[in-house]
């Protein structure tokens, strides 16, 4: 057998193009919406992501609202930034670009986002409304993944998913999607006992570790669907640098129904996930207003 790959920079195009047509929309009736993008210091794959967020807001016909602060912000001054942005009725979204620097507070920083502009879906309020199965702004990665799921497998209820990851930003709030969705779900971590005898029982895989190729191909169960969200840098045996996921890909193909290829699979949903966030964001105050 030989797995479908699962296309995720064509899934992540399509998106882009409902949200620049909702973006549209919006426009029509004068509400455009608005991203804050709030970068502290300057690690350069912060800086990466930032400029691909941005263009990408663009060219979805979103407002693009750019802050950059230097490495010495404070916490303090973070935070007034926040509250401005808050109060700011043409922002929409706020996203504060994560690691902040060891000197800044982050958590506290991350609190005083105005839940309903909270994008990334990070705030306690939105953690919380999602665990309790109310509308909530969904992490952009699981958000991500779930569409890229749903490729694949289009009826969830039942099947028996395996999270391995346990982070806030994508393995809890993975686990919390697929429950939603009526899946059995276990989730797996590093203290986890006989993992690839939990592999072997998942319909659904989704490996979030950040360790390369460390789910072995063998592992998958036949027919599975199979989510990575790793982004590892390796070195391969010609000397070349590349970028691998947390399955082994070449194995798992053997198996697995379905598979999102790394890189191509996950991660361009992350920033479409942002922009639909943002435009689901910007529609849901125009109704508070
Ligand atoms: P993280 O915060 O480091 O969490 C990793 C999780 O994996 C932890 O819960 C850890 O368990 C668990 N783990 C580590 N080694 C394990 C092992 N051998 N067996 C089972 N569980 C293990 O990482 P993250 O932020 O969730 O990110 C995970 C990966 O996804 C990274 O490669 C990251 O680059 C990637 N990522 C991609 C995107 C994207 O595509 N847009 C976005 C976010 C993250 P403990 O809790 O016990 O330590």
């Amino acid at each position: 057998m030989s797995a479908i790959i699962i296309d995720g920079r064509a899934a992540a195009e399509r998106l882009r193009q409902r949200v620049a047509a909702r973006t549209a929309e919006l426009a029509r009736e004068g509400l455009i919406p608005g991203l804050a993008v709030v970068l502290v210091g300057d690690d350069p794959a912060s800086q990466i992501y930032v400029a691909s967020k941005t263009r990408q807001a663009k060219e979805a016909g979103l407002r693009h609202f750019d802050h950059r602060l230097p490495a010495t912000a404070t916490t303090a001054e973070l935070l007034a930034l926040v509250r401005q942005l808050n109060d700011d009725s043409s922002v929409h979204g706020i996203l504060v670009q994560l690691p902040l620097p060891n000197g800044v507070d982050s958590a506290t920083v991350l609190a005083a986002i105005d839940p309903d502009k909270d994008v990334d879906g990070f705030h306690a309020v939105n953690v919380g409304r999602l665990a309790l199965g109310e509308a909530a702004t969904v992490p952009c990665t699981p958000l991500g993944c779930l569409i890229l799921l749903r490729e694949a497998m289009p009826e969830l209820a039942g099947k028996r998913a395996l999270v391995i990851g346990r982070s806030n930003i994508v393995g809890k709030p993975m686990a919390q999607l697929l429950l939603q969705n009526d899946c059995t779900v276990t989730v797996a971590h590093s203290r986890t006992r006989d993992l690839p005898a939990l592999c072997l029982e998942a319909e659904i895989l989704v490996a979030a570790i950040g360790k390369p190729r460390a789910i072995a191909g063998e592992w998958i169960r036949p027919g599975a669907v199979v989510i990575d969200v790793g982004i590892n840098r390796v070195q391969d045996a010609d000397g070349k640098t590349r970028v691998v996921g947390d399955v082994d890909f070449a194995g798992a193909m053997e198996r697995a129904a379905a598979i999102t290829p790394v890189p191509g699979g996950v991660g361009p949903m992350t920033i479409a996930c942002l922009l639909m966030n943002t435009v689901e964001a910007a529609s849901r105050g125009r109704h508070r207003r």
